[in-house]
């Protein structure tokens, strides 16, 4: 006999394990599915020092692990591997993973989202080589040099400001007059003397020979062309939600996001949206384990009825 999960739960994030904190304490078999290590998006951060119970902050992946140990504590099970298809209409729900199908009363989506590329041809070929769109990841490799940031959203001036700390030189390259960043953040920046405010500007072009040594940027009201030296480019230009695998099953707002309300419950009954692929105004590690326990509390009112 195959084994039914009261809860499968795709994607071992902070929401992710949030749930499966809630629907293992709430006595429910549940199963967790992680593409890569534990922690989502935060397993790449060096510190988290706004999810709270923590003094002195927490290192990402850390806190990532400790809430999937926290979980698997009151017995949540962890499959590793890329889910390749769902039914989430049928009865007992389907998810399939490395050619298995497991079953499940109800579904959990909480596969968050994934860095926005720029688009330029040789951007793939450049990661590794300079390019990165993890400033905390890579930051380190870019002491006393020159960077470029892109964006203009609260993590490209962040992560400006934390590589002004490292950098020489630090370039924000937005391609608006205005930053999307909230105040608090435009302060911070006039402050940090390092970093060079670049507006009406985009990226047309990346330089590299072994590693990067340049871009070409372009004045996006005159059109002018500018050339500079850099060792480094950080992408930090928003995310994309990862909710590709639910098209045609779950209803998706026009970026992409499932469209789900603060009850994280989706079109499907029995399926739940939580964390950063749901449509939602904040998105933060707190407010993604709040939509884990808010799930689990419906997915156990749902199986008790
Ligand atoms: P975001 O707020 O969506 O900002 C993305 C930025 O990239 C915008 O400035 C946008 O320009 C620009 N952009 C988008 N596509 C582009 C393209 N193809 N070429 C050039 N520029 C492009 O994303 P985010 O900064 O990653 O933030 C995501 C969420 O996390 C937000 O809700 C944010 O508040 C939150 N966050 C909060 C904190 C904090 O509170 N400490 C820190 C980091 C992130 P336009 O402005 O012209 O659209």
């Amino acid at each position: 006999m195959q084994k039914i999960y009261d809860t499968v739960i795709i994607g071992g994030g902070p929401a992710g394990y949030s749930a499966a904190l809630y629907t293992t304490r709430a006595g429910l078999s549940t199963l967790v599915i992680e593409k890569f290590s534990p922690g989502g998006q935060i397993a790449l951060t060096d510190q988290v020092d706004n999810y709270p119970g923590f003094d002195e902050g927490i290192d990402g992946w850390l806190l990532g692990d400790k809430m999937k140990k926290g979980a698997e504590r009151f017995g949540a099970e962890t499959k590793f591997g890329e889910v390749q298809s769902v039914n989430l209409s049928a009865d007992p729900k389907e998810v399939c993973l490395s050619g298995e199908i497991l079953y499940a009363r109800t579904v959990i989506v909480a596969t968050g989202a994934q860095q926005r590329p720029l688009g330029l041809p040789n951007e793939q070929s450049l990661i590794g080589r300079g390019l990165s769109y993890c400033a905390h990841c890579d930051g380190n490799f870019f002491r006393g040099k020159s960077v470029v940031v892109v964006g203009g959203g609260n993590t490209a001036v962040a992560d400006a400001l934390f590589l002004s700390r490292l950098a020489k030189k630090v370039y924000l390259v937005h391609r608006r007059d205005t930053l999307r960043a909230t105040k608090v953040y435009h302060e911070a920046l006039t402050r940090a003397e390092n970093i060079e405010l670049c507006l009406n500007t985009t990226p047309v072009e990346i330089y590299a020979d072994t590693k990067i040594t340049g871009i070409r940027l372009q004045n996006t009201v005159n059109g002018e062309l500018r050339e500079l030296a850099c060792d480094g480019v950080f992408v930090c230009i928003g995310r994309i939600p990862s909710s590709q695998l639910f098209e045609g099953q779950l209803s998706l707002d026009e970026s992409g996001y499932i469209v789900a309300d603060e009850t994280t419950k989706t079109n499907i009954p029995g399926v739940f949206a939580v964390g950063d692929v749901r449509t939602k105004e904040l998105r933060q590690v707190i407010t993604a384990a709040a939509d884990g326990a808010t799930s689990a509390y419906f997915v156990e009112k749902i199986l008790s009825e």
